[in-house]
């Protein structure tokens, strides 16, 4: 990498980086405060568990919650994983059935896709071009046997928001559970679990500036009182629910985090919210653009964009890495499936592969959404200048009707 070259982090709903007062605050956890927090007999135990008990407030007040109602995890997929297979397997001699959406994130998808092995059934429900469910639907997909429904509280790829409160009111209305991952939403917009009626809901310490490595999974304990299957045996930490020697710095971490976040949150959504309207406002003065979800209920920092007869990682190529943003074609993976997320909303091949999606953070500044754009822009214009596809628009010609040769 060369000394001179710029790098622009528009890439936030991956991973942030972590706020340095979250650093200091977790520091005196590695060393002199090491103690396990499960030793009850010494005072080194005693200032560590004393440190998590005040992390668990943290995060307890930022969604809403007891403290007690609080299980400390390695992230969102492990909590996710808790959730749902902990709910199918307490809940069994009430009933199989999970409902959840296809827009879920793979650790939703692929522990429901598990449970299906183990003959559990589970509805995918659909999602319109915006991205929202029909709630008339889910309604009508709620069987006598099931026992959870799994809805996202934002999507991860286009932002767009979940009615919780809604669904929290047909789930209490038909007596079944719902959980929510709110991996991408702790911390940015306000969320109340007993306001919205969610039994279950994840979020994770990386994705809102704590460290990598530790999350949570929020269980209701009084109306209804919930319980998850352990999926670990051990020591029986956390009120059963999840054995293992505690993450104390993480748990620190991600308690000073929600502290940060809960602060600054307000303000924070409007700026960024600000910003993001600003670099979408710019690509809209090219020529075929459009924007990927839901334009209203959406989060305030993402925007999923796709550039007509643009491939996402060409254009990728013409900014050099300057910029790090997420593409809609998954190329790090052996398949060239473009992003399930965008096919459900009804997007054909060719505009999931030519779509960016750009997550802002509390680190980004306008000077570096100013250049991310004219980068990319300029990137669309060079891709297209090149492009006998984009030239073939140009003239006119329809290109659903042109006979590509196979081979
Ligand atoms: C990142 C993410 C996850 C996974 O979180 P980890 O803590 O990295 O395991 C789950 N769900 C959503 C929506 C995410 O964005």
């Amino acid at each position: 990498m060369s000394a001179n070259k710029r790098l622009i982090y528009l890439d936030n709903n991956a991973t942030t980086a972590m706020d340095p007062r979250v650093l200091e605050a977790m520091l005196p956890y590695f060393t002199n405060k090491f103690g396990n927090a499960a030793s009850r007999n010494h005072p080194f135990g005693w200032v560590a568990e004393e440190a998590v008990d005040y992390a668990r407030e943290q995060v307890a007040k930022l969604i809403g919650a007891d403290e007690r109602e609080i299980i400390f995890t390695s992230g969102s997929t492990e909590a996710i994983n808790l959730a749902i297979k902990g709910v199918a397997d307490m809940y069994h001699s009430k009933g199989n059935h999970i409902i959840t959406v296809t827009t879920e994130h793979k650790a939703v998808l692929d522990t429901c896709h598990a449970l299906e092995k183990k003959g559990i059934e589970v509805t995918y429900l659909p999602v319109d071009e915006k991205g929202n469910i029909d709630l008339k639907e889910l309604e009508a997909t709620i069987r006598p046997t099931t026992v959870l429904v799994a809805i996202m509280y934002a999507n991860n790829e286009t932002g767009t928001i979940h009615p919780m409160k809604e669904i929290g009111e047909i789930c209490n209305r038909k007596g079944v559970l719902l959980f929510s991952d709110a991996t991408q939403v702790a911390g940015k917009i306000p969320v109340n679990v007993k306001e919205s009626g969610i039994h279950l809901l994840c979020f994770t310490g990386h994705k809102m500036y704590g460290p990598k490595g530790v999350g949570v999974l929020y269980v209701s304990r009084k109306n209804p009182r919930v319980k998850v299957t352990a999926q670990m045996d051990g020591g029986g930490h956390e009120r059963g629910m999840r054995s293992g020697t505690l993450n104390v710095p993480g748990i620190v971490g991600i308690g000073k985090a929600a502290e940060i976040a809960m602060k600054d949150m307000e303000e924070e959504a409007k700026r960024l919210s600000t910003l993001r309207d600003k670099v979408e406002n710019a690509f809209l003065q090219l020529e075929e653009v459009v924007v990927n979800g839901d334009t209203e209920q959406r989060m305030p920092h993402v925007t999923n964009i796709s550039f007509k007869h643009v491939e996402g990682e060409g254009l990728m190529m013409t900014f050099n890495q300057e910029i790090a943003v997420s593409s809609g074609s998954a190329c790090t993976s052996a398949s060239l499936e473009p992003s399930y997320v965008l096919k459900a909303l009804g997007l054909g091949d060719d505009l999931a592969h030519s779509s960016l999606r750009l997550s802002l953070g509390r680190f980004t500044t306008d000077e570096e959404v100013d250049y991310a754009v004219e980068k990319i822009s300029k990137g669309v214009e060079h891709m297209r200048s090149i492009s006998p596809i984009w030239e073939m628009y140009k003239e006119g010609i329809d290109l659903k009707s042109v006979k590509w040769s196979e081979h």
